[in-house]
């Protein structure tokens, strides 16, 4: 993982002895040396971190932080403040300006490292999230991707994993300023057990827990699916960086040190919350701009533009698979009577239960679309022409034998079908040669009398009602 890592800081000598550490762990590395410069690099060089001095000339790093969260360009971007300044009120000012983190120095190192390395992995999986949102929103369907710094940070469920009473009242009591709602866990099994049960917007591990190891449940938050995601905050002694840096590499977001500082613990949590937020809506928008960009709404089956992109990828694995790919076009007969006599409610209703009834009668792995008004298209993987007739004259029968039932007066509705078969044949066909056959067939179907399957193709076959 070569991350580029942005290096701010008035000071020549600190930038170099920084820059030469973080090349030594082959991290690629560019620097700046006032606040005004850092803003350009950063726009110019998309760093994956940025490591920033708060003190300095003209825009101090506090200025500098906020400016990249303002902008929705840059604001995903983690900041770690590096400074001399130690005292927890300026921590706490750091990390209300948006920072990630807030390192005194001189800096040690093996914090550093750790910090860097798990933040900037977290960022490649926002980035990653990003382009997915970003990828959907040019389907059309996102008009207003979120910002990390609009998500509220109040109300969130926390786990807290501490077995010393002293200190899980701290936490709580403090957590209670943002009216989150505090689960206590004193141990490692428990915290577990609740965690894979509900859903956390934060989880605390103390890893001064006198009878285990906090590290291994971190590590099994991040084997379980339920809590892969969830963010972790470890509070730890001020003796232990590097049981601190484990914990970081193994999936730690955050981390916190004893004495508490209850305001840091408040600016460190409410970053979490935020970033859980925002992911949250990310994934949230991604899943459902996919399903709205790729199924139809009215009926939930797969719309066109699905099937056109998956039908080739299709055809070409059955290719390779020496199989045959079938492929039934039906069409409901005189739908347009429906709409006249009952409305195009009505005729919503019944276009939604004859997709249902397709759907139904199929195996898991047949893909129905609908690609036209009250046209459908059925797409059989590993189906033979007998196989293909067989399914389509049942499809005919479930939908055409039983009456719909709609909320028109008349109650029940019956509308028949008539069905194109088409199936490849030879390394030379098609998509469009073979969709062309299907709706040939349809055509024909429906000149012969509707009701009924026509089977394209070498000797044509027409199945009567
Ligand atoms: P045929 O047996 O030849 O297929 O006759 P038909 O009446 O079904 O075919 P035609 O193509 O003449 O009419 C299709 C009708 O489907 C016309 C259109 O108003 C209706 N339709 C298309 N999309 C929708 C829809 O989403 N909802 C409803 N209710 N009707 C639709
Ligand atoms: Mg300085
Ligand atoms: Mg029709």
């Amino acid at each position: 993982m070569s991350a580029r890592v942005l290096v701010v800081d008035d000071v020549l000598p600190n930038v170099k002895l920084l820059a030469a550490k973080l090349m030594r762990e082959y991290f690629d590395v560019v620097t700046a040396y006032n606040g005004p410069e850092a803003l350009e690099r950063i726009k110019r060089d998309a760093p994956d971190i940025v490591l920033l001095d708060v003190m300095m000339p003209g825009m101090d790093g506090f200025e500098v932080c906020e400016r990249i969260r303002n902008d929705p360009a840059t604001m995903h971007i983690p900041v770690v403040m590096i400074t001399a300044l130690s005292d927890a009120a300026d921590r706490v000012r750091g990390l209300e300006a948006g920072a990630d983190d807030f390192l005194t120095k001189p800096v040690n190192d093996v914090a550093l490292f750790a910090r860097v390395r798990s933040l900037v992995r977290l960022k490649m999986m926002m980035d990653e999230w990003r382009l997915r949102e970003s990828t959907s929103g040019q389907f059309g369907i996102l008009d207003n991707a979120p910002m990390v710094g609009a998500e509220t940070p109040n109300g969130a469920r926390v786990l807290v994993v501490e077995d010393s009473a002293i200190d899980f009242d701290k936490v709580a009591e403090t957590l209670k300023r943002d009216d989150d709602s505090v689960v206590p866990a004193e141990t490692c099994a428990h915290g577990l057990d609740l965690a894979l049960g509900e859903e956390f917007d934060l989880i605390v591990i103390s890893l001064t827990l006198i009878e285990e190891d906090g590290l291994r449940l971190c590590s099994q938050l991040r084997s379980h699916e339920r809590t892969r995601q969830t963010p972790v905050l470890l509070i730890a002694d001020e003796g232990d960086m590097g049981r601190v840096a484990k914990g970081l590499e193994l999936g730690a977001n955050d981390y916190l040190l004893k004495p508490i500082d209850r305001n840091e613990l408040l600016a460190r949590v409410r970053t979490q919350v935020r970033r859980k937020r925002y992911h949250d809506r990310l994934r949230q928008n991604y899943e459902q701009s996919l399903s709205m960009a790729l199924t139809d709404s009215l009926t939930g089956v797969f719309n066109r533009r699905y099937l056109s992109a998956h039908l080739p990828r299709l055809l070409e694995r059955s290719r390779e698979n020496n199989k045959p790919v079938a492929c039934l076009m039906f069409d409901i007969d005189h739908f347009k009577l429906v709409n006249d006599s009952y409305g195009h409610a009505v005729g919503d209703e019944v276009l939604k239960e004859v997709a249902n009834r397709a759907n139904r009668n199929l195996r898991n792995f047949d893909l129905v679309a609908r690609t036209g008004g009250e046209e459908f298209v059925v797409v059989m993987p590993d189906a033979d022409r007998d196989t293909a007739v067989t399914v389509a004259e049942r499809l005919r029968h479930r939908i055409g034998d039983e009456p719909i039932v709609v909320t028109a007066p008349v109650g029940r509705i019956t509308v028949t079908i008539s069905i194109g078969v088409a199936v490849t044949h030879d390394v030379s066909d098609s998509v469009e040669m073979l969709m062309k056959r299907a709706d040939d067939a349809l055509y024909q179907a429906k000149r012969e009398g509707r009701n009924r399957t026509v089977s394209a193709g070498e000797g044509t076959v027409v199945l009567p009602a």
